[in-house]
């Protein structure tokens, strides 16, 4: 038989996966000899053998790749005759304007679980066991390709067990990179006083859970950051938390020690248990159980818990089965308010010791902080609310090639985006861009992203809100490297990242029903009610809600009492003594509030239908004021009525959602003496049916059965739910979204989508 050679290139996350060992014992099996290595592109491979072995080898390589590989592309050429005697893995090639994707962080695999209980295991109960399957790798990551001294374990010097494992392309631990033990790896202490060891090693972590056991509050530094720990069936603890970190009422993530333990709480489906047990390992949200002893006050007022698994063996450590020690632990970002997650040793004592009665920390650097990803399931699919630890930096794939642009990106929950090749790099969560630190972040995360990736935007993509920090971002910057800026309409972006993600041609004509906040409309005034009709270049608004004012702007949106009185206002309808926002507001506020709605004073117009959610808690006194985002809206849902199938009406004036008969309806039901539940699912009810005559007239016009559901009011998993099952069962097609969550964190990539499509109209 004769021997030929081939090189192949493939494309894809295959680094930092265990791909290289992988390919090497795949060439052993079939008896091919030559090379593999990493390139700054992907992996190339050089092989010779007989056609047909290097045929199946070649299919090999497709079929059974390592379970975190993910291939895009495989390409092979012929190359001339070579006389390999071996097969060998070589050294990584670096061409800098290539690029590859990098991989996310993974939890701990089964295999380093097990022996991290193992008391015969040299890792025995070490915090930092890893392998190829498992460990950091974008929180550690300062550059490609993946290799030990382009991370921060690039201070740990391996010793001789360490260094043996690494190099045997049998063993589990064959070049990962952030391998380690208890002789040359990353150690723990504790502190109680800052700046002094308390405790070491195992001493720190038994010390800790102690400390969490009498109630105390410990800051625990992780894989992406700081989290601040307590246990989460001790209210009192639980109340000094929330007192201590300022936030009165917005839910804490929760994490357990199993499955059975979680189940406990809350109702796990079989899709929300693989959700916990991904290697993205999320937080999950599911379904309360009643008669839990989870203190009442780490979720007030909601109906879903969120629950994580440890994800990191420092985590299994401190949550290790023990009668006496807490089962369940309270696990928030470690931050100041909306500040971005601590990651750095000094600044995590500075800013969190007013907070923290502990400090459990540990020596390997985080070059990137990320925070937890939040997921829910709608009809049994997973749903992000937050994207960002175990998804981020995996890009969304596309179906063409794109331009490399950059996407800035909107102001809350923002993320932003970067496009090359077939790719979209949209980034993790970065929050919400009213601080200093979070715009540092994001600048920081931005040039992060642009180096690994190796990209260099054309163009820049922007909200057409002029204060946005990210507007003003992208202006300067456009300026500084002169290039073509475009601004995106908000909600136009949202439904851009709706077709796209769905794969709809650019250009196709698509209808989305964009519930949202808050985004600065086409005409100045503030949109979040739209039924939208457009494509990746222009858009029109077919329908929305009628507009009503915001008095007072931001402290309506706080205030949801003011948005019932002005909503009311609008309509005509009189603020009657005995309605719950009525008597929520001081007698001084109310006669500040007429003329102010009278005179339009400071008061832009909105069409918002996150609004209109706040105005209906506020009307049948669910919720007054708020101390965190849609706290109104979360808090109506949670007590809606299981069964109750009634809806209001509503009347359309040409383009306008006239909701008076809806008002009028909700008066009615509460001088009647109905119950808040009973109202509550009448008035979601309502929105989906309005969803579905919406629907019926724009396949009447535009003959288009396609619906775009996106906008932060899609986080409503009941409004969600009864939407999707009306449309399907009368012909139309929702699409929501799977690949990012439907609020403001995927603008970006609407943006970027927008921003690509019309960079290259202009050059054509
Ligand atoms: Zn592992
Ligand atoms: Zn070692």
């Amino acid at each position: 038989m004769t021997q030929v050679s081939r090189h192949i290139h493939i494309n894809g996350i295959v680094q930092g996966v265990g791909f290289r060992p992988f390919i090497y014992n795949l060439a052993r099996t079939y008896g091919v000899n030559g090379w593999v290595r990493n390139s700054a592109s992907g992996v190339d491979i050089e092989v010779t053998g007989e056609t047909n072995e290097l045929d199946v080898f070649q299919a090999d390589i497709l079929h059974s790749a390592p379970p975190l590989a993910q291939i895009d592309s495989l390409s092979t050429e012929d190359i001339p005759l070579k006389p390999f005697k071996t097969f060998k893995i070589i050294p990584s090639k670096d061409k800098s304007t290539d690029f590859i994707p990098v991989s996310p962080d993974v939890a701990i695999c089964g295999d380093c679980q097990r022996e991290l209980f193992d008391p015969q295991d040299r890792r025995y109960r070490y915090p930092f066991i890893n392998c190829t399957n498992c460990g950091p790798r974008f929180t550690i990551i300062k550059d490609i390709p993946y290799d030990r001294p382009k991370t921060t374990m690039a201070g740990f010097e391996m010793c001789p067990d360490c260094l043996e494992e690494y190099e045997n392309p049998g063993d589990r631990r064959f070049h990962a990179q952030p391998v380690a033990c208890p002789v040359c790896g990353p150690q723990v202490w504790l502190e109680v006083t800052p700046g002094i060891h308390h405790a070491e090693k195992n001493d720190a972590i038994e010390q800790a859970r102690q400390l969490l056991a009498d109630g105390k509050i410990l800051a625990v530094k992780g894989l992406g950051g700081y989290h601040l720990a307590c246990d989460a069936a001790n209210a009192e603890a639980v109340a000094r938390l929330r007192e201590r970190k300022e936030r009165p009422d917005k839910p804490f993530a929760l994490m357990a020690f199993d499955i059975e333990t979680i189940r406990q709480y809350v109702k796990v489906s079989t899709a929300t248990e693989d959700l916990l047990r991904s290697p993205q390992a999320p937080i999950v949200l599911m379904q309360k159980k009643t008669g839990d002893n989870i203190a009442e006050n780490v979720a007030p007022g909601q109906a879903n818990l969120g629950f994580m698994l440890p994800y990191t063996p420092l985590h299994l450590l401190l949550l290790e089965k023990e009668a006496g020690y807490p089962e369940v632990m309270v696990m928030t970002s470690g931050n100041l308010a909306e500040e971005p997650i601590l990651r750095e040793n000094d600044t995590a004592r500075e800013k969190l010791s007013g907070i923290a009665d502990a400090f459990l920390m540990h020596n390997r650097p985080i070059h990137r902080r990320i925070d937890d990803s939040v997921l829910t399931t709608v009809e049994d699919q997973p749903y992000p609310i937050r994207r960002a630890r175990g998804y981020a930096p995996n890009p969304i794939r596309l179906e063409d090639a794109l331009p490399q642009v950059l996407a800035a990106g909107p102001q809350m929950k923002n993320t932003f985006c970067l496009t090359r090749d077939r790719y979209a790099f949209l980034s993790h969560y970065i929050g919400e861009m009213e601080n200093w630190e979070t715009y540092q972040d994001y600048q920081r995360a931005i040039r992060h992203y642009e180096s690994l990736f190796r990209i260099q935007p054309q163009a820049i993509g922007y909200d057409l809100h002029p204060d946005y920090l990210s507007t003003k971002y992208a202006l300067k910057r456009a300026e500084a490297e002169r290039l073509p800026a475009y601004a995106v309409q908000h909600h136009h972006a949202h439904l851009a990242a709706g077709m796209i993600e769905h794969g709809i041609a650019p250009g196709e004509q698509t209808a989305g029903l964009i519930f949202d906040g808050t985004g600065y409309g086409a005409d100045g005034t503030v949109w979040g009610g739209e039924v939208l009709l457009g494509n990746c270049d222009n858009f029109q608004r077919l329908y929305h809600l009628k507009p009503v004012p915001l008095p007072g702007g931001e402290v309506t949106i706080r205030t949801p009492a003011r948005m019932a009185l002005s909503t009311l206002w609008a309509y005509g309808l009189p603020w009657k003594e005995n309605l719950s926002p009525v008597n929520a507001l001081s007698a001084k506020e109310r006669s500040a509030l007429r003329p102010q709605l009278e005179k339009g004073i400071n008061s832009p117009l909105t069409s918002s239908m996150g609004r209109l959610f706040d105005a209906v808690a506020a009307l049948i006194g669910v919720r007054e004021r708020v101390t965190y985002e849609a706290q109104a809206a979360i808090e109506l849902e949670a007590l809606a009525d299981e069964d109750e199938l009634g809806y209001y009406p509503w009347q359309m004036d040409g383009s306008q959602i006239n909701i008076k008969p809806l008002l009028e309806g909700i008066l009615t039901d509460l001088s009647e003496g109905k119950s808040q539940s009973i109202i509550s699912r009448r008035f979601h009810n309502t929105i989906a049916e309005l969803c579905l005559e919406l629907a019926r007239a724009i396949k009447k016009e535009f003959n288009s059965q396609k619906l775009i559901l996106s906008g932060g009011v899609w986080q409503n998993q009941l409004l969600l739910e009864k939407t999707i099952h009306l449309l399907d069962n009368n012909g139309f097609q929702p699409l929501v979204h799977r690949q990012m969550p439907p609020n403001d964190s995927c603008v970006a990539f609407g943006q970027a989508m927008i921003t690509a499509y019309r960079l290259m109209k202009d050059k054509e």
